[in-house]
């Protein structure tokens, strides 16, 4: 085998994924702005992929919506945007081939199903672990359906013990699936397919080697690194960064309040303001509390080695601050 030449290394390739479920915010704003300085600033290709997979939540006019905040932010990105509404045909193939390779199982387990099977009250917004309840259950999704009346989702079965896995920003970190999150859906009862295998399976078709994103993703991680050891697909290098977080300590919502983009804009700000608050946060050097600029004036200057490790908190002096950012 010979080595790889530096030539046909691939060239980098990060993406944004905002899911059109509502309006952006400014922790929105500075994790894209992150992910996108991250891979500019090799020379790197920036993808534009809408997740809007989600029926229930997607909203109608959010991707529109998102495509122009950012636009107004100063971002750009190669090629059109990917809808992944558009990709049934690559989820289902993917699907396919996990379960001719026997690693899926049909679920006829409904919300109310999983509920009554807990024994203790959950904490957080975490999902309770699956129990395996439809493990060995049914033969085929046709003996499921049959057996139950319902459509089957379908579960991964998730190999037994830690998962440790290193990100480029937090570094090696440990996740227990198995103990967990349980075997977990790839594809939902609705026929729709689940967010990770989403994910895993358009990263893989667009080629993206590094994902930029908020850590509120980090638990997922293990999840999408098995389906991609399932699939045989590379995982990419992760960077999962600080999310932002109001006074009060608490993540940002997706909202439109006085932290929405799209309110901002609305108000007459001054988009150079909010890059510049967010290139302060991830201590680009030169640029000054009350300074302008642009995204691409801050491409050279940013590393991620130098982004701090602890969440950005939000006061309200620095929003008022941001808001009266006039043109
Ligand atoms: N669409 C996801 C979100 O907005 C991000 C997915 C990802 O970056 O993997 O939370
Ligand atoms: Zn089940």
């Amino acid at each position: 085998m010979t080595a790889p030449d530096a030539a046909e290394a691939p060239r980098a390739t990060g993406r944004l994924a905002p899911s059109p479920t509502g309006l952006l915010h400014l922790g929105h704003a500075r994790s894209f702005l992150l992910a996108w300085w991250h891979a500019r600033a090799r020379g790197g290709r920036v993808l534009m992929r809408l997740e809007d997979l989600d029926g229930p939540r997607v909203r109608p006019g959010m991707s529109d919506a998102a495509l122009r905040d950012l636009e107004w932010l100063g971002l750009d990105w190669d090629g059109a945007p990917l809808l992944q509404s558009t990709g049934r045909e690559r989820f289902a193939a993917a699907v396919a081939r996990l379960g001719a390779a026997g690693l899926t199982y049909p679920c006829t387990c409904t919300r109310g199903d999983l509920r009554a099977a807990m024994s203790a009250p959950q904490q957080g917004d975490q999902e309770p672990r699956y129990p395996g309840t439809c493990r060995g259950r049914f033969a085929t999704l046709e003996a499921a359906a049959a057996a139950t009346g319902r459509e089957p989702g379908l579960r991964l079965r998730v190999p037994e013990g830690p998962i440790a896995l290193v990100d480029g920003f937090v570094g090696p970190f440990c996740h227990d699936v198995a103990a967990e999150v349980g075997d977990f859906l790839v594809c939902r009862r609705d026929g729709t397919p689940a967010y990770q295998l989403a994910v895993v399976v358009d990263d893989a078709a667009t080629g993206v080697t590094e994902v930029v994103r908020g850590a509120d993703l980090l638990p997922s991680t293990p999840r999408q690194w098995l389906l991609q050891r399932a699939l045989g697909l590379p995982s990419p290098a992760w960077f999962h960064v600080p999310l932002v977080v109001d006074a009060a300590g608490r993540r940002l919502a997706k909202r439109a309040d006085d932290l929405g983009l799209a309110t901002l804009r609305a108000g007459g700000t001054d988009p150079r303001a909010i890059v510049a608050w967010a290139a302060r946060s991830a201590r680009i050097p030169g640029v000054q509390a009350g300074d302008r600029v642009t995204a691409a004036d801050c491409v050279a200057r940013f590393s991620m080695a130098a982004v701090p490790h602890a969440p950005v908190r939000l006061d309200p002096v620095t929003v008022a601050a941001l808001a009266g950012a006039r043109r």
